[in-house]
């Protein structure tokens, strides 16, 4: 069990994920309100709460990409602003890239990861860089192909995503942005996180954490 992680695991990090947005709504709030219009901490507490109740109408049999695919719509139809449509996109492109796979490896999670990833960009048109979650996303999924790379476990390949998405998100505070609404407050965006960079090294430790619980 140790060298693949299945449903149980992806029903755990959205659950953990729900959580974790829950505690940190307020700090997520404060994030945006700093730079942003303020929605984000609500936004992503409304969309992983909805994704809870329609996670426990899969049927025992859910694969990982089931469970990723309910994530999407319901993040895509229940969340305004940007972070539904980016976290849906993310989300639909990782249940696509690991396909009906019961089990996911290290390998499969790094396809998952970069799906994710590539789709975020593909949605927000965004650049590393540019003061956004992909600041986050982009490390990590270069971490987790080189742990994969180095034979790690699907929990250290979470981990090395999960400390690099940190690192990212914390990396974001001196930038200027070139994105979103944060762009139009140039050099005053100076000294402030991304909200959505933060939300992501918080969804990734969530998948993590759970994942080493699993294992
Ligand atoms: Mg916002």
């Amino acid at each position: 069990m140790g060298e693949s992680l299945g449903a149980d695991w992806a029903r755990a990090w959205i659950i953990a994920s729900a959580e974790v947005l829950a505690d940190n709504r307020v700090a997520l709030i404060t994030l945006d309100r700093e730079i942003g219009d303020g929605d984000h901490g609500e936004n992503m507490d409304r969309g992983f709460q909805a994704a809870l109740i329609r996670l426990d109408d899969l049927p025992d049999t859910a694969t990982p990409g089931d469970v990723f695919k309910v994530v999407a719509t319901t993040l895509i139809s229940t969340v305004g602003g940007a972070a539904g449509p980016l976290y849906g996109t993310a989300f639909l492109k990782a249940s696509l890239a690991v396909g009906a796979a019961e089990r996911l490896d290290g390998p499969a999670l790094v396809l998952a990861l970069t799906a994710a990833r590539d789709g975020i960009v593909l949605r927000g048109k965004a650049e590393s860089g540019d003061k956004t979650m992909i600041d986050a996303w982009t490390p990590a999924v270069d971490a987790a192909a080189a742990a994969v790379e180095a034979g790690a476990s699907p929990h250290d390949v979470l981990r090395a995503a999960a400390d690099a998405a940190e690192r990212g998100a914390e990396a974001t505070e001196p930038l200027v942005a070139r994105k979103g609404r944060a762009s139009y407050l140039g050099e005053r965006a100076i000294g402030h996180r991304d909200p959505g960079a933060q939300s992501s090294a918080l969804l990734l430790r969530a998948a993590e954490q759970v994942a080493g619980a699993a294992s």
